[in-house]
């Protein structure tokens, strides 16, 4: 940031969008129900927000489904929707203070990081698939010299988007750029804990020119606006971020509706390997902090299983332990504060009792492990290291989605690869090693769809980022993002 900014007297200034935005109008929901929007910081109600259910999410379908039939957005050229898609990335540019406040407020994460973290990385995404989309051609294929078979990307129509909050607009910027820029209407369902950023990005998209019902954002909860969107006959494609155990509703709610293509960005627990030869301990043991402390380890790819060659494991893990002193909880809206607070009471007290559980199974907690700051009235968990911890036990098992670390010994690189597959989920793995060969071979036979070799960094919005076995199937980021909502149409054309 280059300008300081008190963020607490911008909080007290900002003006909350609390109702849906549907065919680019902000309604209420149509019961006329509200729900409290509570701040993680500090315990407080920031806005009651309209609580959209089934006849809402209809409205915001119907709305979607008129503006493509119209070709208002899907009968641009694809130039013409970049230039768009640049103007709207400039707003968000330009508004990214406000929307990183809407986000530490609403979630809890540190102002700076939501600042030069995530609104940096929605910019940058929304820019990219812009920029992206006049530079796509389609395909012809081999056929008779009297024939022409073309293939050509159409958008699917209206896609229906359920994110998580961890990351409240990346995770819906990662649908939105690549599913707007293909030609699609979009029905976005923000998580509950965090619809504020949606809800104005909303406008922001309207104000750069997407036409009315091409962005519609219905807030509300899961089991009401997130499963009537899951059912909707009339959504073409349904893009889902958030746990495994609500993505496979997704798959069951379109078996039972129209069959809608779903596409499932679920949870991991990731394995970060750790061999005694690799270059430079500390810059891996700084990665492991990093890698489950950031955004007090709600991070889906978050490395919160540390395994480590039994040579070098007292010493790197207390320089892990150093390097977590860095993640201190504070008051999310300090720019100093690197770790904030949790998103809300319930994810509190669950990661509280993996804690206990982690110590009822016998492993060793090594630091932290209690909530802090309660005079606050937010919720803050310590960093916290377990120790000891074997592969079988609930914390190595289940994502805990907080700051809780497990560590591992192995002794031989077969034994590492075996207790890192040895998981329902398959997001990420990171590895670390001096020897090219080990780690050429052990990349390949880790199951999980990103693996970073001596970085904890799997790249930008460049590369695909998705899951192997219940971490989800379809990739966010890239070109084959675009994928998901597109599909192929065989024209062939004969002369003969
Ligand atoms: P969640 O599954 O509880 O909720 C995600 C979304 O689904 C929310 O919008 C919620 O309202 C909705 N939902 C909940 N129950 C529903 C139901 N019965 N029917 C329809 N919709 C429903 O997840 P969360 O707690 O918000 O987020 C944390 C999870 O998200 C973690 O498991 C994390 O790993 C995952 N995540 C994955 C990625 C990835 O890219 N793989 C990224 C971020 C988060």
């Amino acid at each position: 940031m280059n300008i300081a900014v008190d963020w607490r007297a911008e909080a007290r200034r900002v003006n909350f969008r609390k109702e849906a935005f549907i065919d680019g109008n902000f309604v209420s929901a149509a019961s006329g129900k509200t729900f409290a929007c509570t701040s993680p910081v500090d315990g407080a109600v920031l806005a009651q927000v309209a609580e959209c259910d089934a006849e809402d999410v209809d409205r915001a379908v119907k709305a979607a489904r008129k503006a493509f039939e119209a070709g208002a957005w899907a009968g641009q050229s694809p130039k013409s929707r970049k230039r768009v898609m640049l103007k709207f990335a400039e707003l968000i540019h330009e508004n990214a203070n406000e929307l990183a406040l809407l986000e530490t407020l609403d979630m809890g994460k540190p102002i700076s990081a939501a600042r030069n973290g995530d609104l940096r990385a929605v910019t940058e995404c929304v820019r990219w698939y812009a920029e992206a989309i006049d530079k796509i051609y389609d395909e012809i294929a081999p056929a008779p010299r009297t024939a022409l078979a073309l293939i050509e990307r159409e958008p699917v129509g209206v896609v229906g988007a359920v994110v998580p909050w961890n990351f409240p607009l990346l995770m819906a910027a990662w649908k939105f750029s690549p599913a707007l820029a293909a030609g699609n209407s979009m029905v976005l369902k923000p998580a509950e804990q965090s619809p504020l950023s949606a809800l104005r990005i909303g406008e922001l998209a309207a104000d750069a020119g997407i036409p009315p019902g091409v962005f519609n954002v219905v807030p509300g909860f899961g089991e009401t606006a997130g499963q009537a969107l899951g059912r909707h006959m009339d959504v073409d494609a349904l893009a889902f971020t958030g746990s495994t155990e609500v993505g496979k509703f997704f798959l069951k709610y379109s078996a039972e509706s129209n069959m809608k293509t779903v596409s499932l960005e679920c949870g991991g627990k990731s394995p970060n390997i750790v061999f005694a030869d690799t270059p430079d301990l500390d810059a891996a043991a700084k990665g492991a902090a990093d890698g489950i402390f950031y955004n007090s380890g709600q991070v889906c790819d978050a490395a919160s299983r540390l395994l480590v060659e039994d040579k070098i494991h007292d010493r790197f893990l207390s320089r892990v332990a150093e390097f977590a002193q860095a993640y201190q909880p504070a008051d999310p809206l300090d720019e100093k504060t690197t770790m904030g607070a949790m998103v809300d009471q319930t994810q509190t007290r669950r990661v509280l009792q993996f804690i206990s559980l982690g110590q009822q199974e016998g492993a060793k907690l090594v630091t932290g492990g209690k909530q802090v700051r309660q005079e606050t009235g937010g919720c803050y968990i310590e960093p916290t290291i377990f120790d000891r911890v074997e592969n079988r036990m609930t914390i190595a098992r289940e994502e805990i989605f907080g700051p809780v670390l497990s560590t591992i010994s192995f002794k031989t690189a077969e034994e590492a690869v075996a207790i890192a597959n040895d998981s329902k989920y398959g997001l990420e793995a990171n590895l670390w090693t001096n020897d090219l060969t080990r780690a050429h071979r052990i990349a390949r036979a880790l199951r999980a769809g990103t693996v970073t070799i001596n970085n904890r960094d799997g790249g930008g919005i460049e590369v695909p980022f998705g899951g192997y076995k219940q971490s989800g199937f379809g990739r966010d980021k890239s070109l084959h993002a675009i994928e998901k909502y597109t599909q192929l149409k065989t024209t062939y054309i004969s002369f003969g």
